[in-house]
């Protein structure tokens, strides 16, 4: 491994270490699983590092030695799938010319969203999150079918979600706060819910502990106190951190923001902008966890593709009907699964209506060419 790549490093956020040395790295999640992966790329000359930020073509690789700043154009171009992204762990070729992030390690999991209208892929916003914190505020009323889709994205992502009903200084009496806890609970089987208060410092000791046990990212409504909880658990220091000055090749300070921070008491936050307005993606297998205890009703339903519509003998009808279902939660459902598959429909649409639009001006060029041919000819 060449040491004279460490002239191309900026200023490290922590002590550097030797490229062989991979303790440093620790802080960010590195584990022996991640070494396992890694340990085909490591007699290339390549370092393996997490990906801290991306932004125009390029990305911030936080290695052993430092952070590099790579390309990300490599291996499948054209596969939003296989593009970089924060919280990505890597290979990178530290003194390389150009450098570039020679492989992605295998996602564990990914946060993805349906991009814009004008686009049909989907888009990763965050890899390897081990935690989902969705954020529901507890200042305005309990919009329980927002909760469940938040979390069925949390699902779909392979990570495991968590609540967190924030401002519960907002409601002073225990018993009010009880209830709405229990609500949310019925809401989000299998899934543990916090109650924390930013304000009064109250619960953001069990947020830490949570996220001190891996990599975590908030979600939630726009002014949930996303930003308020991310700031409690990085602690006061948080802006020196957060910015990073880098002297370009010019001699000019540029500040860039880090999309991954580790936390004072451990564990690693991702904060990505792509990340506050997260919508539903295919999320059909999130769906199912979601609403577990219909998807287990189901299966004593008669007819194994049971639509719980007005099948005979469907379990998931007769619990509604005696109350053991609330007709909340299958209506939740039935209105989650219709817009996913809407979802899913209007991307297929879009992606058949992209081709045939290709396939047309491939065939108009073709005609165009066989008119000059025969022009020539005649
Ligand atoms: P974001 O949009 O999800 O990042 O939400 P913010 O963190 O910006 O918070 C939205 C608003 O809620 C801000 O005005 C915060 O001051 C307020 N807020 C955040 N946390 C708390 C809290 O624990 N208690 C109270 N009362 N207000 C809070
Ligand atoms: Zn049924």
């Amino acid at each position: 491994m060449s040491s004279s790549a460490s002239a191309d490093f900026t200023t490290p956020p922590h002590p550097a270490g030797t490229p062989g040395d991979t303790a440093p790295l620790v802080p960010y999640g590195w584990d022996e699983e991640w070494a396992a992966a890694f340990a085909p790329h490591a007699g290339q000359g390549l370092l393996p590092g997490r990906v801290l930020r991306v932004d125009r073509g390029q990305c911030d690789v936080v290695t052993a030695t430092g952070t590099v700043r790579a390309d990300t154009e490599f291996v499948v171009p054209r596969d939003p799938m296989r593009v970089v992204c924060t919280g990505d762990w890597c290979a990178v070729d530290p003194g390389g010319d150009p450098r570039y992030v020679r492989t992605l390690l295998p996602r564990r999991t990914a946060m993805v969203r349906s991009t814009s209208s004008k686009r049909s892929e989907g888009q990763i916003l965050a890899a390897n999150v081990d935690h989902v914190i969705v954020c529901v505020s507890l200042a305005a009323e309990l919009d329980l079918g927002r909760v469940e889709r938040f979390l069925t994205l949390a699902w779909e992502s392979g990570a495991a979600p968590v609540v967190a009903l924030t401002k519960s200084d907002l409601v002073p009496e225990p018993a009010t706060l009880a209830h709405l806890v229990e609500d949310v609970e019925g809401a989000a089987p299998g899934v543990s819910v916090l109650t924390v208060s930013a304000a009064l410092g109250e619960g953001t000791d069990v947020l830490a502990a949570i996220a001190a046990g891996g990599t975590s990212v908030l979600i939630g409504q726009s002014g949930a106190g996303k930003s308020t909880l991310a700031n409690a658990l990085h602690g006061e220091d948080a802006m020196e951190v957060h910015v990073v000055r880098d002297v370009d090749g010019k001699g000019r300070h540029t500040t860039t923001t880090r999309n991954l921070l580790v936390l004072p008491g451990g564990g690693v936050l991702i904060d990505t902008p792509g990340l506050r307005g997260v919508g539903l993606w295919d999320a059909e297998g999130g769906v199912g966890q979601v609403f577990a205890e219909i998807e287990e009703l189901a299966e004593r339903c008669r007819f194994q593709d049971c639509a719980h519509i007005a099948e005979p003998d469907c379990a998931v009808l007769a619990a509604a009907a005696d109350g053991t279902l609330p007709q909340r939660r299958l209506d939740s459902y039935r209105k989650l699964l219709r817009e996913n598959q809407y979802i899913v429909a209007k991307t297929d649409a879009r992606v058949r209506a992209e081709l045939r639009r290709e396939w047309k001006s491939r065939g108009a060029q073709g005609r165009a060419a066989q008119a000059a041919k025969r022009g020539r000819l005649r």
